[in-house]
């Protein structure tokens, strides 16, 4: 596809939308091309903190970074919600604060994550919360502080001051070991027993964190039962009603904040431009992250469902975003330069979570077979680390370090 100047578009300022982004620099640079980078926000918020967030609101700072900022004079930013993906007539309509707009590209990189996924449980899109972005973890801080506040006006709600969690994934475990830590200093602002204030998780599978290796699983239950968190495992939540959440089996957990961290799917935009999805929503792509009939269209990140080398699908988690990100601008270059477009081979490159400030645990690969696990300090010293590297690969040591583009 060698073209005059082309438009080039990321839709998504997330992981996958940021690593395209500062990847196609030298091409803007160049002036070969012309690149903008459409976001619902002005920052770039690291999702794989966002938990911490939620709880220890002066984090809140250092888990975004400011995209005019990152992206530097070379790259374009319209700060809009993507209203519509039209890939035949390569239209996207913007909802700007000045009003609607239509953008037109020659290339589209389609990066704009996840959405939750509700499963058609009755009641739980209305009456759970979600962790996904800033302001999600601004509004279940503040919910859980006015919960607190509820039963100190009515001693006898008991519920008021229970916070159940459904979904035992990676999202659940990292929540409910934060919102663990937070609880004596909550219980002291509100003047309660910290023994008041509980946490429940709710767990389809026998297990949490169902998936991931049992050492690791073994670890992380202690870790949380040691903390005081109440877990339920093989129980499915059969519908949510305001501050009560059935189980399948008629069991009933009264709570003063519900929060929902038991699914996700490809965004929702993808499905409604027309491009092929599976059943959680993510659009299949080629190996080299194209997606189906569209070959101007790259789609990346949580959306897109992208094989590994033995054809099963990437979970979807930042690590895989980021790679997706750049091979999309890698492949869009080298299609500018009539070259041939590479494959994806995803590097796994390990799993780290945190249960709480102090507690983490996780897995480093050193080749595929080879695998080295880590807890307590290493595997939280490897976490920041993880985090760091990625602050670093898109800003350079001024970010990763904590200096400017920290909005
Ligand atoms: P995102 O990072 O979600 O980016 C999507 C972007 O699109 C966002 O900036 C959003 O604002 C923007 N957007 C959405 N809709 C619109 C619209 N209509 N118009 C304009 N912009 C829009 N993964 C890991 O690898 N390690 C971890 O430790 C980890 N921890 C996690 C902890 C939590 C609490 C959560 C929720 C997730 C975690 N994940 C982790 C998963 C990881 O965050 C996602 O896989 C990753 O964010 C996917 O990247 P993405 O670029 O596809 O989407």
């Amino acid at each position: 596809m060698s073209q005059e100047n082309p438009e080039i578009l990321i839709l998504g300022g997330g992981y996958a939308g940021v690593s395209a982004a500062v990847h196609l620099k030298p091409l803007a640079a160049s002036g070969a091309a012309r690149v903008t980078l459409v976001n619902k926000y002005s920052s770039h918020y690291l999702t794989t903190i966002l938990h911490h967030s939620a709880v220890w609101q002066p984090g809140y700072e250092a888990a975004s970074v400011y995209l005019p900022e990152l992206l530097g004079p070379q790259i374009g930013f319209l700060r809009g919600e993507v209203q519509a993906i039209d890939p035949d007539r390569k239209r996207v309509e913007v909802r700007t604060r000045e009003g609607l707009k239509t953008l037109c590209y020659d290339v589209l990189v389609i990066a704009l994550g996840w959405e939750p996924h509700f499963y058609s449980i009755p009641g739980l899109q209305e009456h759970a919360l979600v962790l996904r972005d800033l302001s999600s973890a601004h509004l279940i801080h503040s919910r859980i502080q006015m919960a607190m506040a509820a039963y100190d006006a009515n001693p006898n709600d008991h519920w008021c001051t229970h916070i159940v969690i459904g979904g035992g994934g990676f999202t659940g475990v990292e929540l409910a070991g934060e919102i663990a830590d937070w609880r004596p200093r909550l219980a002291k602002t509100f003047d309660l027993n910290p023994d008041d204030i509980q946490i429940t998780v709710v767990e389809g599978a026998p297990t949490i964190l169902s998936g991931f290796e049992p050492l690791l699983v073994e670890q992380a239950t202690r870790i949380l039962e040691r903390k005081g968190v109440r877990l339920i495992t093989r129980a499915r939540i059969h519908c949510v009603e305001p501050h009560r959440v059935v189980l399948g089996d008629d069991r009933e957990l009264q709570a003063g904040v519900i929060l929902w961290a038991g699914g996700v799917r490809g965004h929702r935009l993808v499905e409604g431009g027309g491009f092929a999805v599976n059943a959680q929503g993510r659009a299949f792509v080629n190996e080299h992250l194209q997606a189906r009939d569209y070959p101007d269209v790259y789609i990346v990140g949580d959306s897109a469902l992208a094989l590994d080398d033995r054809g099963r699908p990437l979970p979807p988690t930042a690590q895989i975003a980021v790679q997706e990100g750049h091979l999309a601008a890698t492949n869009i270059t080298r299609a500018l330069e009539d070259r041939a477009l590479l494959p994806f081979k995803p590097k796994r490159l390990g799993t780290f979570l945190s249960v709480g400030c102090q507690d983490a645990l996780g897995v480093l690969n050193f080749t595929r077979y080879f695998q080295l696990r880590f807890y307590g300090w290493a595997a939280r010293t490897l976490k920041n680390l993880i985090a760091r590297r990625y602050l670093w690969s898109i800003g350079g040591p001024g970010l990763a370090l904590g200096g400017r583009g920290r909005g």
